[in-house]
């Protein structure tokens, strides 16, 4: 496949161009495939994200309730008696056993070995494997619901892993999806008002760079119809309040602990229905560090 478009950036040595083929951003050349095995297998989580693991077990409370109003919305929208739930790069599987203590029967599959081992110690049943055409006519089962975070940014053909998916995806199933949402109306103003670097650009292990439409768009080609929009706190604001944690790990951990102390509270009774309306608010002005996009299978 030909890939042709604008140049939007440029970082670690690569291009980034604004793809007209694929209608969304990406690196270009698209790198291959036996490079990012080696580097999702082995590397990833013990020279990229060393940290991650620790982080996410200190930031426990915070997921918990992140990944609540995931399954909340997947509960409501399948209603009784639909409660099985494939989470396509499982990570350290926290998201899984939220749902196995919630009820739902749930598989994963991760290609690290650390990640996938520490999801294992949790009771959770993990493929250590990528995700792809071949992982997946093993698994015999299908699904209600599908899960897919923070891996479309990684992979070299998106469109293809999506269709594969919704093979496994049962009628009416629905999948949450959710990538960084880059270029974003907020980035735009840091760049070019305030003098930043486009430092959320990570190739190579950030290929591809979604907004809300593209990433709709490419759902609605492979297989889904959306039928929600939301978002994650966009931590991007405090650079706009002065508070600048590029490249300044424990002032972001600090914006990143404001974040988690707001969406907590914003849990409380009296003001949960204004946290999912401010977060569909902001969806719809393509604000969000991270988009949640929801559909069900066409
Ligand atoms: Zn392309």
């Amino acid at each position: 496949m030909t890939h042709t478009g604008n140049v939007v950036g440029n970082a670690n040595g690569y291009g980034v161009i604004d793809c007209t083929e694929c209608g969304f951003i990406h690196m270009d050349p698209v790198p291959g495939s036996a490079e990012l095995d080696r580097v999702y297998a082995e590397e990833y989580y013990r020279d990229e994200k060393p940290l991650f693991i620790e982080r996410v077990m200190e930031d426990l409370d915070w997921w918990r309730s992140v990944y609540d109003d995931r399954l909340d919305f997947l509960e409501s929208r399948l209603g009784d008696g639909r409660r099985s739930i494939l989470d396509i790069g499982s990570g350290p599987g926290y998201f899984l056993k939220r749902g196995m203590e919630r009820g739902w029967s749930a598989l994963g599959i991760e290609p690290s070995r650390q990640a996938s081992a520490h999801a294992m110690t949790l009771g959770v049943e993990v493929i250590n494997g990528f995700f792809n055409k071949e992982t997946a006519s093993g698994i015999k089962r299908r699904f209600d619901a599908l899960h897919i975070s923070e891996v479309l940014e990684h992979v070299p053909e998106p469109g293809a892993l999506l269709r594969t998916a919704a093979g496994l995806l049962s009628d009416g199933g629905v999948i949450c999806c959710v990538v960084p949402n880059d270029f974003s109306p907020v980035q735009k103003v840091l760049t070019d008002r305030l003098g930043f670097a486009p430092y959320w650009l990570a190739p190579p292990h950030h290929i591809n760079y979604f907004s809300f439409e593209s990433l709709s768009a490419l759902l609605e080609r492979s297989g889904f119809r959306v039928i929600k929009r939301t978002s994650m706190f966009p931590i991007d604001l405090f650079l706009l309040m002065g508070d600048n944690y590029v490249g300044n790990d424990s002032l972001g951990r600090e914006c990143h602990a404001r974040r988690k102390r707001l969406d907590l509270l914003l849990n409380e009774p009296g003001l949960a229905g204004f946290k999912k309306d401010m977060y569909e608010l902001m969806a719809r002005h393509g604000i969000g560090r991270e988009m949640v996009i929801y559909g069900v299978k066409a």
